[in-house]
């Protein structure tokens, strides 16, 4: 397990936005106060409130007759679930060679895979697809976040990949189930959340939409994870191919009426375009590298080439940057929202089901 410094060059979480959102939740220009049930009470914050402080920041411990102090609400969620640190299990899936590292890598800027060692063709062909993990600790301004990367090497590698889908189905199945016999156990307050949030899973750039192995997978694993589809090494593609890329796999996933992970209309994203863009944006392109290159006097990650740079964050090279804002800053809790209270859940009534002991009630 490492704790990484962050390069604040690259930092993921960007302080000024979390100062902004601090901001708003604070210095909302209302403030509703239920003292009776048919009447909401608006209180203007303004510079005069007084829950302003002297220099005119917002003062929430003001002891002031008019405030109840339910405003600090927010806050103290935050102070509990920053000491108590986040957890977030993402599983990557694709045939081998698609960029899954790479990717995993640019996004958390780190480099989980430094101990990988690559099998020879001979071993691919009688290798089945196995489970591996990592684990990294991410501080970020005092947030810690503990990411497991779930990786399924030998994915897509037999000659016959009819079975592909099973390791994943049983490894997302044994943390469910893990899950479900830790809450119904003794220890209950110390349960630790091995359950898969979210998948992403690779489509290769150079077909003509999915193959079979892609509709197997995500259909055998469409209800029990948040699938995240995206299109790998979309540099290979020119914008024009993208798109239709894009439309014929969105029009393939209705067709064998795949599940894939829904952006919830948003209530804490305040630009509603931005929104959008993200919906239209899956599957969403992606480009990754481990490379760090100078250019007009910043340092980007980008994937150097004879005829020029592409660069990872780009929104006009590719949609890295959507799937960072969704994976990590506007969309990580609905991830782990939507896999507790919908997937696990239907997990539990399918075992409550099963079990003949409630046959009968
Ligand atoms: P994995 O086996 O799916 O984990 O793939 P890797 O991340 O190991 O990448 C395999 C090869 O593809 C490496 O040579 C990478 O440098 C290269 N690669 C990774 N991402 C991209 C990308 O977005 N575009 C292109 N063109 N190549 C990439």
């Amino acid at each position: 397990m490492e704790s990484l410094p962050r390069d604040p060059d690259t930092s993921l979480l960007d302080f000024t936005q979390a100062e902004d959102k601090d901001k708003c939740i604070l210095s909302s220009d209302s403030f509703y106060s239920s003292s009776s049930p048919h009447e909401q009470k608006t209180l203007p914050i303004d510079d005069r409130s007084p829950l302003r402080g002297p220099q005119g920041r917002f003062d929430p411990y003001d002891s002031s007759e008019e405030y109840v102090g339910v405003v600090t609400l927010p806050n103290q969620v935050r102070q509990k679930a920053v000491k108590k640190g986040f957890v977030f299990n993402l599983m990557v899936v694709g045939e081998s060679g698609l960029g899954k590292s790479t990717l995993v890598n640019s996004l958390f800027l780190t480099n989980l895979y430094t101990d990988r060692c690559m099998p020879d063709v001979s071993e691919k062909i009688a290798r089945t697809v196995s489970i591996t993990k990592s684990t990294v600790d991410i501080v970020e301004e005092g947030v810690n976040l503990r990411l497991t990367v779930i990786d399924t090497p030998g994915f897509g590698d037999a000659i016959n990949n009819n079975d592909s889908w099973r390791a994943a189905v049983h490894y997302v199945d044994q943390q469910m189930e893990k899950y479900r016999r830790d809450e119904i156990g003794l220890n209950r307050k110390n349960i630790r959340d091995n359950r898969v949030h979210c998948c992403l899973y690779f489509i290769s750039p150079h077909g003509h939409g999915l193959r079979p192995i892609d509709v197997n997978f995500m259909k055998a694993l469409d209800q029990r994870v948040n699938i995240v589809p995206v299109l790998a090494k979309a540099d290979s593609l020119t914008p024009k191919e993208t798109r239709n890329m894009k439309a014929k796999i969105l029009t393939e996933i209705d067709q064998y009426k795949i599940k894939i992970f829904q952006v919830p209309d948003c209530d804490h994203n305040n630009d509603p375009f931005r929104q959008q863009d993200l919906e239209r944006s899956i599957p969403i392109a992606v480009i990754g590298s481990n490379t760090v290159v100078e250019r007009d006097g910043r340092r980007v990650r980008a994937r150097a080439y004879p005829w020029g740079i592409v660069e990872v964050e780009n929104p006009s090279h590719s949609d890295f940057v959507h799937l960072r804002n969704m994976l990590i800053r506007t969309n990580m809790q609905d991830l782990k929202h939507t896999t507790h209270h919908v997937l696990y859940e239907n997990y539990r009534i399918n075992c409550l089901c099963k079990n003949p002991c409630l046959e009968n009630v």
